[in-house]
């Protein structure tokens, strides 16, 4: 990780274990470091002193010692001038106005609310979450491959972020639970076999070990299935909800933005009629499939660069729906008391109704279906039907049980549309090369907004801000907006 970082550290906190700190570590650790950097041991008063051989190694890399516990970057060589490229881009925090209130926005806007911006997030909509989030359940669980590709990589470091802000914001069993989530694929043998470090680790589990004698479990092929322990369930309107309610954060509701121009370094957004809605230093895009249409208009003094032109004219609106319904006991034991994911999804909430009409009954959602055509979403039996079939080959037994709602007509839906880039991943960071127009985007979350949004946040606030990026610099490339993508719009 050290090793692909571009940040400069002011203070440095070791510790307590050193053992890590061998000599190839420190290196690491000095070339992040600038000249007066202080770096501190961290430890209880009763910590025996640092070994001589890591003292001497600091030492060997020109760090200062002032105590046993602190030290100072101050080599007796001159550093090379190259040392810090990226503090000159370093903006002042100031005003930040992010286009979009969905997963997206939300976290942007959190991102940059924790760093002292004074944050306005505009949508078209008077709600938040009136989009893709409005989506009443999602997943969240880590993308598995056998070569263990970037989206698999960068699915779990988003979802551990995501999980920590549900950790510290929500109410588990209310909002979400990282009860674990079972997956059933084919390739399952192959990805335990390939992934010993991911075991080790605690991502992945051979299913059968979830195994039990119940009614939905008795027809499921155990050899095909994952156990996903770091994995649960999240509501993302409370989510979204939860980060728009930090200090620092306007709302900015029924504010459509059709047009935006960069005035003497500041962005004016306006709404068509040319009202202003707002202006700010940074603007972050973070509204899905309106993105493209945004900065396509952009004033012609100041144009988006041609890779994010190519990324945007590949974006697909893919549209989908959940059909969910609510049984009539709790808990039920037709359906598993954690979701189920594969070929389709099912996830059940016991108690969904329990306070909004005093009635118990378990919640299911069932889905869900991908339509490149959003016509499709118009004929509501033939969705259902589709997600009916999906359950049947996911869950047998479970799919048996829910037919009888199905078929009587007595099912909900929701429906929404996910935005997708070429290469499903998305697209993050300063629109031009180097971060200089104020102008960033955060959008193309495609069917993983709940593990991708909080790590697209964090890791455009730390390129804006120079700091210790929250993924390996190749792993951050991958999700650069301008990077290179195949394909013709
Ligand atoms: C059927 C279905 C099932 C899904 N299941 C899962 C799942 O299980 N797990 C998971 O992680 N993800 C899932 N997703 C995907 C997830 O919903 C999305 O990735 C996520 O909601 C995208 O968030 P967003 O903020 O990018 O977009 P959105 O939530 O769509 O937000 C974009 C916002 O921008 C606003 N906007 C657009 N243009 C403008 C403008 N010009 N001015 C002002 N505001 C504007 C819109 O009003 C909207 O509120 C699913 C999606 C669908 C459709």
């Amino acid at each position: 990780m050290l090793s692909e970082q571009q940040f400069q550290a002011d203070e440095v906190h070791l510790g307590p274990d050193l053992q890590m700190w061998d000599k190839w570590a420190i290196q690491l650790l000095a070339r992040r470091c600038r000249r007066g950097t202080v770096l501190k041991i961290r430890g209880s008063n009763d910590a025996p002193p640092p070994a001589a051989t890591f003292v001497k190694a600091l030492a060997g890399q020109g760090f200062q010692w002032q105590s046993p516990q602190t030290a100072i970057y101050d080599p007796t060589w001159e550093l090379r001038s190259t040392r810090n490229p990226r503090a000159s881009a370093r903006p002042t925090v100031a005003r930040c106005a992010v286009i979009g209130g969905g997963l997206a926005g939300a976290a942007v806007a959190h991102a940059m609310a924790r760093r002292g911006w004074s944050v306005t997030v505009l949508d078209s909509h008077a709600q938040c979450a009136a989009g893709g989030s409005a989506l009443p359940v999602g997943l969240v669980v880590p993308h598995t491959s056998v070569d263990d590709s970037p989206r698999s990589r960068l699915s779990r470091v988003g979802l551990s972020l995501t999980l920590q802000h549900a950790k510290r914001l929500l109410r588990r069993g209310e909002d979400w639970d990282d009860c674990g989530v079972l997956e059933l694929t084919r390739d399952a043998q192959r990805q335990l076999n390939a992934s010993p470090s991911l075991r080790k680790a605690g991502w992945l589990e051979l299913g059968r070990s979830q195994a039990t004698q119940q009614v939905w479990a008795s027809e499921l092929d155990w050899d095909h299935s994952l156990w996903h322990p770091r994995a649960g369930w999240i509501k993302p309107a409370s989510l979204v909800r939860a980060w728009l309610a930090a200090p620092g954060i306007q709302w900015r509701g029924d504010a459509q933005v059709h047009r935006m121009e960069r005035v003497d370094g500041v962005w004016v957004l306006y709404r068509h009629n040319a009202d202003i809605l707002a202006q700010a230093e940074v603007v972050v895009v973070a509204n899905a499939m309106g993105a493209g249409p945004l900065l396509n208009e952009l004033h012609p003094s100041w144009q988006c660069p041609e890779a994010l032109r190519h990324q945007i004219g590949l974006l697909q609106a893919l549209c989908g729906t959940v059909s969910h319904g609510c049984t009539s006991t709790s808990p039920c034991d037709a359906l598993p008391p954690f979701p189920v994911n594969g070929s389709g999804s099912l996830v059940s909430l016991p108690a969904w109704l329990k306070g909004q009409t005093g009635q118990e009954g378990q919640a299911w959602f069932a889905g869900a279906t991908y339509e490149r055509d959003a016509a499709q979403l118009a004929h509501q039996p033939q969705q259902h039907a589709s997600n009916l079939q999906r359950l049947q080959g996911l869950l047998p037994a479970a799919g048996h049980y829910l037919s009888h709602p199905f078929n009587t007509g007595s099912v909900d839906s929701w429906t929404g549309t996910r935005c997708v880039s070429n290469d499903r991943l998305p697209l993050v960071g300063s629109v031009d090369a180097d971060g200089k127009s104020g102008l960033w985007i955060s959008a193309a979350m495609g069917s993983r907004g709940l593990s991708f949004a909080a790590l697209c946040a964090e890791l455009l606030a730390a390129q804006l801000g120079g700091e210790p990026l929250p993924v390996e610099a190749r792993l951050a490339r991958s999700l650069d907006a301008n990077r290179p993508a195949r394909g013709k719009p």
